[in-house]
């Protein structure tokens, strides 16, 4: 029996919501508190700033022993700015907390620093400020992101329109499979030290887990395109808590199609060879960091999938329920396995 006042009991999103009904925003210039991929706080009559925070903690979201602290610094970065596009905004400055230990030598924090300065070039954001601590509990990094947005261009999670085509960027499945990989190389390391890792076969299912690159070019070619989505999201908890956070938010149900989900044939491949399936790996996975997001039909034929990776999986339906239709035609539930790391 789960005690009902345990965090377990309620999951990582019963608790936000907890948090969130305590603190209803009262100042005029915050527009959106706690809900969506960022916080929207006004600036001017037309433009809004963008806040986000994201922590990662050693042991639950990296394991040293095989993320490089260059791609560490890099991804910490990455994900937090994953939630300004899912905005459709732009990120511009970052402030980045550090929790450190003395095992760390200077030259390892150097290395951190290093990803987090290619981040910061590639995607043409300031450093500005942070703070450093002793941790007797692992590396602790915690980044916030500010951005901007023009009011009409601002994507909210709970906009989403009936009939609206659900789209995704890129594929999904690969993180997860590129962190399965690298804990099953691990534990045979680690019970013969002998044995080298055989990595080759799986590079770019490992490169997306430890490298994750946010897709500031979906948000550059929909404004290319002159496309405000009705709703966006980015992909970290995995597809089908995200359908869930977009459906509810916006009241409305989904529709999303088995064999419309894009997952590549090697990650398919991988998850055989891990006897897992590649569509749960999709749904439930994670930190995929791609967008999610709807758009009317009309736009949606605007958007050539010669030009850019970009996928409808389904569409929203006015019946609050959130519908998955396998390959051979059943109909199933979409359930979020949401969050386990309490
Ligand atoms: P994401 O997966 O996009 O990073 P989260 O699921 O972490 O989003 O958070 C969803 C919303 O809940 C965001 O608006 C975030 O700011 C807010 N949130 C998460 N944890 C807390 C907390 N401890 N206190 C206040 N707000 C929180
Ligand atoms: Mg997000």
């Amino acid at each position: 029996m789960i005690n009902k006042n345990s965090i377990e009991f309620i999951g990582e999103f019963g608790l936000i919501d907890k948090i969130k009904k305590k603190f209803i925003v009262k100042d005029k210039s915050s527009i959106i508190g706690i809900g969506d991929d960022a916080a929207v706080i006004r600036k001017s009559k037309n433009d809004f700033y963008l806040i986000s925070s994201d922590m990662l903690m050693e042991g639950v979201h990296f394991d040293l022993s095989y993320h490089p602290l260059k791609h560490l610094g890099y991804k910490a970065v990455s994900v937090n700015l994953s939630d300004i596009y899912a905005m459709n905004g732009t990120p511009k400055q970052l402030i980045l907390n550090l929790g450190l230990s003395n095992r760390f030598s200077l030259d390892a924090i150097n290395e951190f620093y290093e990803g987090v300065k290619i981040a910061c070039r590639e995607f043409c954001i300031d450093l500005v400020g942070g703070d450093t601590t002793s941790s007797r509990t692992g590396l602790i990094i915690s980044v916030s992101v500010m951005g901007i947005i023009s009011k009409p261009k601002l994507t909210l999670r709970s906009t989403a329109k009936e009939k609206h085509v659900i789209c995704v960027s890129g594929d999904l499945g690969r993180s997860y499979l590129g962190l399965q990989i690298l804990e099953r190389e691990k534990s045979v390391f680690l019970s013969n030290p002998k044995m080298q890792p055989e990595l080759s076969n799986y590079k770019d299912l490992i490169e997306k887990q430890l490298r994750p690159k946010p897709r500031k070019d979906i948000i550059n070619y929909l404004d290319k395109k002159n496309i405000v989505p009705s709703s966006m999201i980015d992909i970290s908890d995995g597809l089908a808590s995200e359908l869930i956070h977009l459906s509810r938010q916006s009241n409305l149900g989904v529709k999303i199609y088995e064999k419309k989900i894009p997952i590549l044939d090697s990650t398919k491949n991988v998850s055989e060879e891990l006897n897992l399936n590649s569509t749960t790996c999709a749904l439930n996975g994670g930190e995929d960091y791609e967008l999610m997001f709807s758009v009317s039909e009309a736009d949606y034929k605007s958007i050539s999938d010669k030009e850019i990776d970009i996928t409808s999986i389904g569409y929203f339906i006015r019946k609050k329920n959130q519908i998955l239709v396998k390959e051979n035609g059943e109909n199933i539930k979409i359930v979020a396995q949401g969050w386990k790391h309490f």
